[in-house]
């Protein structure tokens, strides 16, 4: 067994040890050949023989050798064992790598993202993701301590269950014994652990997995995250909010991460909306987000309900929640709904909501109340939340909880841009998972077994087939006349007219944007600009943005640069600039960097059906 890591080296002057590792790098110079020496605590430079210049970079070794003081000259200020080196005795190769398909001591910043998600187990070698994934587990280990000292007890809760509503979609899993019945994953263990409380268990966490099929959003994980789910009996609003807060500044103490304020500032909703224009905001000057201080904040006093389009109710945060006592006689009565606010708290840290919770409603009547509001009728609010209603009529105590989202304080405290840096194997912002390809097709008989018949096969197959393929089948089933084109990797409009000998101004220039949260498609000559202020009028939108390169992904599978102008294929509503009028042919990356179509624009036209529009300047 491995018994020594490379930073404990420094204390070893003298000794004969044993070290295991992979070879960061080599320097060939004839009779000796240094070699670094990696494992997940540093580097150590390693002095060996002739028997040295087999060995290549990510190779896996094991190396016996003498642990000894380099001369003043030679001692490297900037690494733990700059002021050492090993002088090798024995070395065994202990696995021979191919040629990495991607640099592993970089910090990766400069590979693309699904690049390193496929090759996640070789993307965590390099130094950066250990010491996110590191930091996570202290995370874990320092709040697990805080609330064990506090009396919680750590309880698991279902994943196969049914639907609690957060107000995302669920991710739901067919039953083979039950065929025709699906579980739902939980969107967060909300219900059981209320539930707990019914059991009179006082004071609940969990590091809680949540699912919510959500859309892609740039500041969001797909499909699952981790939350601190916690729960307590007994208590009132700012009990919660003062457990939470004493738990953040006692962790972050350990970890000597700076907090711009204790206590947390408290803002009610109007305030926060009034002095931030969101309920969501950061505080921090320039120079504290240099220095990556944390500033959190509380949000108080939200409405409990808002209006839906069809003109009904529904809740803003969580059904489960309790008014603020003053407005319970209201809710009973179903009266001023407007005005009735929630026990509701959300964390808000560096212009991220971390975190909510609320008290709860503990009485029946009060959340019957809630649902009866949204519209429900007693047979679906007993379908759905029977098992809920009854529960809190035997001896419900008060409770109320909070779940602070770990991804997110974690990606705020490290300052890394996304989510996915903290997390060992996220997702890719399309929905696939790292290094596995999920999801994926099941077989026949597996869809048999669990009585499930697909609407339509060959929708499903495809799925299968890349934007590039769709397109040439589309093209050839229509009978266009097209022609390929493959070149060089081309990323703009202007090294794709380049590459494929066409004319600029024939390049079609396909511009995924988001019209008041609904990604549309805009096509217009690659020569021209969209003028937004006439795109926003003749959409009569008010909000109209580009979608980021996460969204434009997850949207068309195909990176910024690679997108055809095939709305249609990906069923966003497609607008096309009448200046193409001008050309009688037209050109476009065919969902790759490196395959083009040309064809006629009449032809374009015929098969797409856009809508035509003058939005260009
Ligand atoms: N269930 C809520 C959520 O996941 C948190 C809570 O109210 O405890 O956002």
């Amino acid at each position: 067994m491995k018994t020594l890591f490379v930073e404990n080296l420094v204390e070893k002057v003298g000794e004969v040890v044993e070290l295991f590792g992979w070879i960061d790098s080599k320097r060939d110079h004839k009779k000796i050949v240094f070699v670094d020496l990696r494992d997940r605590t540093g580097t150590v430079q390693v002095v060996g023989g002739e028997d040295f210049k087999d060995l290549s970079e990510e190779d896996v070794v094991w190396i016996k050798g003498e642990i000894k003081e380099r001369p003043e000259k030679l001692v490297n200020s900037k690494i733990k064992t700059g002021s050492i080196e090993v002088e090798a005795k024995e070395m065994k190769i202990l696995n021979k790598t191919k040629a990495l398909p991607l640099p592993v001591t970089t910090d990766g910043r400069e590979i693309d993202e699904e690049v390193r998600l496929k090759y996640r187990y070789l993307d965590i070698r390099r130094p950066r993701m250990y010491k996110n994934l590191a930091l996570r587990s202290k995370f874990i280990e320092l709040i697990r301590q805080h609330l064990f000292g506090q009396g919680f007890l750590e309880i698991e809760t279902p994943i196969l269950s049914e639907t609690t509503p957060e107000g995302a979609r669920d991710f739901i899993v067919p039953s083979r014994l039950q065929p025709g019945k699906f579980y739902a994953l939980p969107q967060s263990p909300q219900q059981y652990k209320q539930l707990l409380m019914v059991g009179g268990v006082e004071k609940y966490f969990q590091i809680a997995r949540c699912f919510r099929d959500e859309d892609p959003r740039a500041d969001r994980a797909y499909g699952e995250f981790t939350q601190l789910d916690l729960e307590m009996s007994f208590v009132e609003r700012e009990d919660v909010m003062n457990l939470v807060e004493a738990m953040i500044i006692a962790v972050y103490e350990k970890l000597n991460i700076p907090i711009k304020e204790t206590p947390f500032p408290v803002f009610t909703y109007d305030e926060a909306v009034k002095k931030f224009g969101a309920d969501k905001f950061d505080m921090r000057t320039p120079e504290e987000k240099k220095k990556n201080i944390q500033a959190f904040a509380w949000v108080i006093d939200f409405p409990f309900f808002e209006k839906t389009d069809t003109g009904g109710w529904t809740f803003t945060h969580n059904p489960f929640s309790a008014p603020l006592p003053k407005f319970m006689g209201d809710l009973l009565e179903k009266k001023n709904i407007d005005k009735i606010l929630t026990s509701q708290y959300d964390l808000v840290c560096n212009g991220y909501e971390v975190g909510g919770g609320s008290i709860r409603n503990h009485t029946p009547e009060g959340l019957k109340s809630v649902f009866e509001i949204m519209g429900l009728s007693q047979e679906e609010i007993n379908l759905k939340f029977g098992h809920m209603i009854e529960a809190l009529s035997y001896g419900a105590p008060p409770h109320g909880g909070i779940a602070p989202g770990l991804d997110r304080l974690l990606t705020c405290i490290t300052g890394e841009p996304s989510l996915r840096e903290v997390i060992a194997y996220p997702m890719t912002s399309g929905g696939r998972t790292s290094v596995m390809k999920a999801p994926s097709i099941v077989k026949d008989e597996k869809l048999t077994e669990l009585g499930i018949k697909l609407r339509s096969t060959q929708s499903a197959n495809e799925d299968k087939l890349t934007v590039l393929e769709r397109i040439v089948k589309m093209l050839e089933q229509n009978k266009v006349e097209y022609r390929r084109i493959d070149h060089r990797e081309v990323m703009t409009s202007q090294e794709a007219s380049d590459a494929r000998g066409t004319k600029l101004e024939e390049g079609a220039k396909a511009l995924v944007m988001v019209a008041e949260k609904k990604p549309i498609m805009v096509v217009l000559p690659a020569h021209l600009k969209a003028d937004t202020k006439l795109l926003k009028e003749t959409l009569g939108v008010k909000d109209l943005r580009m979608a980021t390169p996460d969204e434009v992904k997850q949207i068309t599978k195909v990176g910024i640069g690679a997108v055809p102008p095939f709305g249609n294929l990906f069923n966003i509503p497609l607008y096309v600039d009448k200046k193409f009028e001008e050309n009688e042919k037209m050109s476009f990356n065919a969902g790759s960097h490196t395959v083009s179509v040309e064809m006629r624009y009449k032809d374009f036209l015929k098969l797409v059906n856009p809508t035509l529009a003058n939005f260009s300047k």
